[in-house]
C-alpha cells in the first residue's frame, strides 16, 4: 500500500461513519500513520478503545487535533457550529478540516467563521450507510463503490481538494466535486425525503388501533418492512439533518405531495392508465439503479 497520506488523522467523533474510515485504515492502510479519535461518551470511548480500531481516543476534541494534518468531523451536523468553535483556534497550520455531514450548505454556515487563516476546509459526504449507529456498526467496505461528494468553497486550495479525494478513493469512493447547494437539493430527494416518508409512514401505522397495529406487523413483508429499515436509523443524526437542509426539503416534499394528490385523484377516477404509467416509471428507475450498481 502506498505511503499513508496523513501523518495524524483526528476523527471528532466515531460512530458507524468514523469507525468505517478507522476500519480502512486498520485493514487496508494508506489514510494515515495514526489516528486519534473522540466520542462524546465515556461507554463509546471504552468500546473503541476495545475494539483496538484507533491509536489514541480522547474525550476532549482539542487535545484530539493537537498536531493532526486531517481533522474530519463525524459527528450530527448539528453539533458542528460548537465543535468548529471548539477546535479552531487549536487547529495546524496547513492541516485539512472536513467533515462527512449529510447537508453541506448549514456545515459551511456553521463551520466557515471558526477555520483560521492557514487551514483548509474540504467539507464532504460520503453516501454510503446503514440505519445502524454507533462504533460496532462500522466496517471496512462500507465505502466501497460508493460516491463520495466534496463540496469545496471557490476559494478552497486545489491540492487540499485533491487529497481528500485520495483520501476517499482509498476508501474505495467514487469522488465527485459539486456545488454545496446542488448537493443538498439532490439529497434532499434521494434520501432525506425518502427518510421523512419513511419516519411518516410507522408513525401513521402506529396510530392505528391497537389490533390494526399488530396486523400491520404481522403481514409487515407486503412492504411495510422496507419502510421500517429506513425508518431504524439514529434519530439525533436524522434530526439534525432535517432541520439543516429545511428549504430543499420542504420544496422536495411540496412537489412530492402535489404529485401524491395526483396520484390520489388517478384512483378516485379509476384513471388506470396514469397509475400504470407511475408504476412503470418506478420500475425503469429500479432498472437503471441495478444497471448503475447502486441497488
Ligand atoms: P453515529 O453512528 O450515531 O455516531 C455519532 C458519533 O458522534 C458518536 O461517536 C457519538 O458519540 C458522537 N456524538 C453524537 N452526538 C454528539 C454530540 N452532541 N456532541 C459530540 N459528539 C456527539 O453517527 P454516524 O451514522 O456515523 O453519522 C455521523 C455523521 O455522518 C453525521 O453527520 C451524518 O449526517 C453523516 N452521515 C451518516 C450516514 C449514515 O447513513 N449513518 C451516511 C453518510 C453521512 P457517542 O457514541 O459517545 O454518543
Amino acid at each position: 500500500m502506498a505511503e499513508p497520506l496523513f501523518r495524524r488523522l483526528a476523527l471528532i467523533g466515531i460512530g458507524l461513519i468514523g469507525s468505517s474510515i478507522a476500519r480502512v485504515n486498520r485493514e487496508r492502510g494508506g489514510l494515515a500513520a495514526e489516528i486519534v479519535a473522540t466520542a462524546r461518551t465515556e461507554k463509546t470511548r471504552a468500546r473503541v478503545a476495545e475494539l483496538g480500531i484507533v491509536d489514541r481516543i480522547e474525550a476532549d476534541p482539542v487535545a484530539a487535533v493537537a498536531g493532526a494534518d486531517c481533522v474530519i468531523l463525524c459527528t450530527p451536523v448539528g453539533t458542528f457550529r460548537a465543535l468548529a468553535e471548539q477546535i479552531g483556534p487549536h487547529l495546524s497550520q496547513g492541516a485539512i478540516l472536513s467533515d462527512v455531514g449529510s447537508t453541506k450548505q448549514s456545515v459551511i454556515r456553521d463551520v466557515t467563521p471558526h477555520i483560521p487563516q492557514g487551514v483548509h476546509f474540504v467539507p464532504g459526504h460520503p453516501l454510503a450507510g446503514t440505519e445502524y449507529s454507533g462504533p460496532d456498526a462500522g466496517f471496512a467496505s462500507l465505502f466501497d463503490g460508493r460516491f463520495t461528494l466534496l463540496t469545496p468553497l471557490p476559494e478552497t486550495d486545489p491540492a487540499a481538494v485533491e487529497r481528500m479525494a485520495e483520501f476517499w478513493r482509498r476508501c474505495g469512493s467514487m469522488v465527485e466535486v459539486m456545488d454545496a447547494g446542488h448537493h443538498d437539493r439532490v439529497l434532499a430527494i434521494v434520501s432525506h425525503l425518502p427518510h421523512l416518508i419513511a419516519f411518516t409512514i410507522c408513525g401513521t401505522a402506529d396510530d392505528l388501533a391497537d389490533e390494526s397495529r399488530q396486523q400491520v406487523l404481522k403481514y409487515a413483508a407486503s412492504g411495510f418492512r422496507d419502510f421500517t429499515r429506513i425508518a431504524a436509523s439514529d434519530p439525533e443524526m436524522w434530526r439534525d439533518v432535517f432541520l439543516n437542509n429545511r428549504e430543499a426539503l420542504l420544496e422536495m416534499l411540496a412537489r412530492f405531495m402535489e404529485d401524491a394528490q395526483a396520484m390520489a385523484r388517478a384512483v378516485r377516477w379509476g384513471d388506470a392508465a396514469y397509475i400504470e404509467d407511475k408504476i412503470q416509471r418506478g420500475r425503469r428507475i429500479r432498472k437503471s439503479l441495478i444497471e448503475l450498481k447502486q441497488a
